[in-house]
């Protein structure tokens, strides 16, 4: 089968909907959106889980009460998507030791702040390398203790933002909330596909431009178009191109590019990191754990930093649930992610255990969501070095012929979150219009001289 159309936009994840979205208004019905997986959303995902609609993937929309107003929180009203309030600083006053003593808040403060103030040196440390004047930082200030490993995980994995200003928090406020709500929060996306895709009256997308299943393998371009082949043997061509594949997909050997992508895209691609982030849910038969205000995270201060250190309750956004929270990242994501869910169990009811007593009972379920292994994401999000420069943003999002690149890792200010992934699509969209009418003109000229 071969397909023709003006565009195609290879992923539908919240920038891939967004484009089409921005495409449709311009007068662009002429696309074909292909998704490698059987739904719409990419890492906005909700799954089923202990009688509740737990979000796997993105959970909080952050940015919230500043100066700006953030697009994400503006749909999430208009589309009276239910959220509430949450507050992780306050973990840092609820760490636990392994014998279940919680660290006095004093100690835990001051900790925090020298932690803080290790992470500016060692900011400034490598601003001082880039000027060729690096100064080792002391080996003796570096974290050793459960406690100090604990606030590094914190602080590294969390909370950056009081170490650098992050412009999510800069612009858009520093307030966040937890999407509370059974129809999840690609619930978002739903309503938004709704304005310019054809849907059945049970809510299911019949429009034939969304292709579902549609594994893209290998795309070949020249200078006028781009022809795309997925797994199942399908050939679409179209005159542009927007691939919003994450930044570990790009990563990956998933697609291959005829001719192959010129080496400055590959090596900003290549510099930009992927964070693994994974929250593995519990659920109990009963509450063991203190509940009320400034108790819905708390910390497990272990010798191996990051072994299941950061936990929320769920009672906040559902209320006798009963459901319990821990998020690893990075190599204890991959290391959990490579063994069996009850090995999981296991190390999580040691970790609980040491903190609430023998007596805790056994998590009825577990659910851990694998970002690493899965060939469509191969991570959680972008990350760009602390040092990036604004050409290595640059080189990422600038298309190479027919193709734009878009997706959260190409939004230079927002990388990483919803809102940035949701601002690259309509961003590439405006781009290619812009492109399209350039090109126009320059036809329209070509034909008045011959
Ligand atoms: P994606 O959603 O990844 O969309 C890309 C799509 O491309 C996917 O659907 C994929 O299946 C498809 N695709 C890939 N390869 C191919 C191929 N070869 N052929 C066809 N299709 C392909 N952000 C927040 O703001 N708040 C949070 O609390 C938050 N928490 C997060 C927690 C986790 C565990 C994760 C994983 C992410 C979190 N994020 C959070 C980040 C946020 O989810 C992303 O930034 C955003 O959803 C990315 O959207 P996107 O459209 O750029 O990419």
């Amino acid at each position: 089968c071969t397909t023709r159309s003006s565009v195609i936009i290879i992923g539908a994840g919240i920038s891939g909907i967004s484009a089409a979205k921005v495409l449709v208004e311009n007068g662009i019905e002429d696309f074909i959106i292909l998704e490698a997986m059987d739904r719409i959303g990419g890492r906005i995902r909700k799954e089923d889980f202990g009688g509740i609609s737990v979000e796997t993937g993105a959970g909080w929309i952050a940015g919230v009460g500043g100066k700006e107003s953030n697009p994400v929180w503006e749909l999430a009203n208009q589309s009276g998507l239910n959220t509430c309030f949450s507050d992780y600083s306050n973990a840092r006053y609820n760490i636990y030791d392994q014998n279940g003593k919680i660290y006095p808040s004093g100690l835990a403060a001051e900790f925090y702040n020298k932690a803080v103030k290790l992470a500016i040196e060692e900011l400034k440390n490598q601003e001082a390398k880039l000027c060729g004047n690096f100064t080792l930082l002391e080996p003796s200030l570096a974290p050793k203790t459960p406690i100090e490993l604990a606030i590094d995980f914190i602080l590294h994995d969390f909370e950056m933002a009081e170490v650098e200003p992050i412009s999510t928090y800069t612009d858009f406020g520093e307030r966040e909330f937890l999407v509370a709500d059974k129809r999840g929060y690609e619930f978002l996306l739903y309503k938004m596909a709704q304005t310019f895709l054809r849907f059945a009256p049970e809510d299911k997308i019949i429009d034939s431009r969304l292709q579902l299943n549609k594994v893209v393998k290998e795309i070949k371009y020249s200078g006028n178009d781009v022809t795309v082949r997925t797994e199942d043997g399908c050939k679409y061509v179209a005159d542009h191109m927007i691939l919003s594949a994450s930044i570990g997909v790009l990563k990956s050997d998933l697609i291959t590019f005829q001719p192959p992508l010129p080496k400055w895209k590959t090596e900003a691609i290549m510099k930009c990191d992927v964070i693994v982030y994974t929250k593995i849910f519990l659920k109990f038969p009963y509450k063991f754990w203190p509940c009320g205000p400034g108790t819905e995270f708390f910390i497990y201060a272990h010798e191996r930093r990051g072994y299941y250190t950061f936990w929320q309750h769920m009672e906040n956004a559902y209320p006798g649930s009963n459901i319990l929270v821990v998020t690893l990242t990075n190599e204890e994501s991959k290391r959990v992610e490579a063994q069996a869910d009850d090995k999981t169990l296991e190390e999580a009811m040691g970790a609980l255990r040491d903190m609430f007593g023998p007596n805790v009972p056994v998590a009825e379920q577990i659910l851990v969501p694998r970002w690493w292994e899965n060939r469509f994401q191969r991570g959680s999000y972008s990350n760009y070095p602390v040092l990036s420069t604004r050409k290595d943003f640059v080189d990422i999002k600038a298309p190479v012929g027919p193709i734009f690149f878009s997706g959260e890792h190409t939004n230079e200010k927002f990388n990483g979150y919803v809102h940035g992934a949701y601002l690259a699509g309509i961003d590439t969209s405006n781009a290619l219009l812009e492109d399209m009418r350039r090109k126009k003109v320059r036809n329209q000229a070509r034909s008045l001289h011959f």
